[in-house]
């Protein structure tokens, strides 16, 4: 199964996902992860990324679209996968389309989280990210079991540059102009389904597999 996560950032597709691809055994893929990744191994790439990601805009499509094209392509991809935070602009997501024609293939979900914006910027603000593995929390609806230290691998949590009010706020606006497009494309294309993300996450969740199928 292919699926692609939309929803405005804070939505908790992040944690969806993760949870979906949990269940139906298939990777999970997020840019802003490989972003991040890149950037703590100081590639090129990172140094990049970081300039736009710093000031709450995209990076650009070309240094997006061949790294998600690439990765799909790999073998532990074979039976379907997660992609979380790509496509975030319609030729990102008509370069994957392109690719996806190319290999005979095509996506079977785009699952749109639906958050208002005004319960984003509260959300955010509360989230927490581990300076290690990446995992993420938030202060109350994903709690660690000790405040402020990973339950994955015990390093700190602190709040990204990213999930900064000021930060958000632009992020928000850059959603609604680049992003929010792609929920006609999807839904064009006949694969959007469409979730309430301000529920509980397992109600989220069982609403999803509810569509998916178990
Ligand atoms: P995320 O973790 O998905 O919220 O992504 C964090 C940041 O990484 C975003 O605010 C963007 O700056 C950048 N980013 C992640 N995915 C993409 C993408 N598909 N296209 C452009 N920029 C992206």
């Amino acid at each position: 199964m292919k699926i692609i996560m939309l929803g405005a950032p804070g939505a908790g597709k992040g944690t969806q996902a993760k949870m979906l691809a949990d269940k139906y055994a298939i990777p999970h893929i997020s840019t802003g992860d490989i972003f991040r990744a890149n950037i703590k191994n100081g590639t090129e790439l990172g140094k990049k990324a970081k300039e736009y990601m710093d000031q709450g805009l995209l990076v650009p499509d070309e240094l997006t679209c061949d790294l998600v094209v690439d990765r799909v392509k790999q073998e532990d991809c074979k039976n379907g996968y997660i992609l979380d935070g790509f496509p975030r602009t319609i030729p990102q997501a008509e370069c994957l389309d392109a690719a996806l024609t190319e290999m005979g293939e095509k996506i079977d979900f785009a699952v749109n989280v639906e958050v208002p914006d005004e319960n984003i910027v509260n959300r955010m603000s509360g989230r927490r990210a581990c300076v290690a593995c990446g995992a993420t929390y938030h202060i109350v609806h994903i709690p660690t079991k000790v405040e402020g230290i990973c339950d994955r691998c015990g390093k700190e949590l602190i709040l990204r540059d990213d999930d900064k009010p000021e930060t958000v706020t632009k992020r928000l606006n850059v959603y609604h102009e680049q992003t929010q497009p792609l929920i006609e494309y999807y839904t064009k294309k006949g694969v959007l389904v469409e979730v309430d993300g301000t529920k509980d996450m397992n109600d989220v969740f069982n609403a999803i597999v509810e569509i998916l199928g178990k």
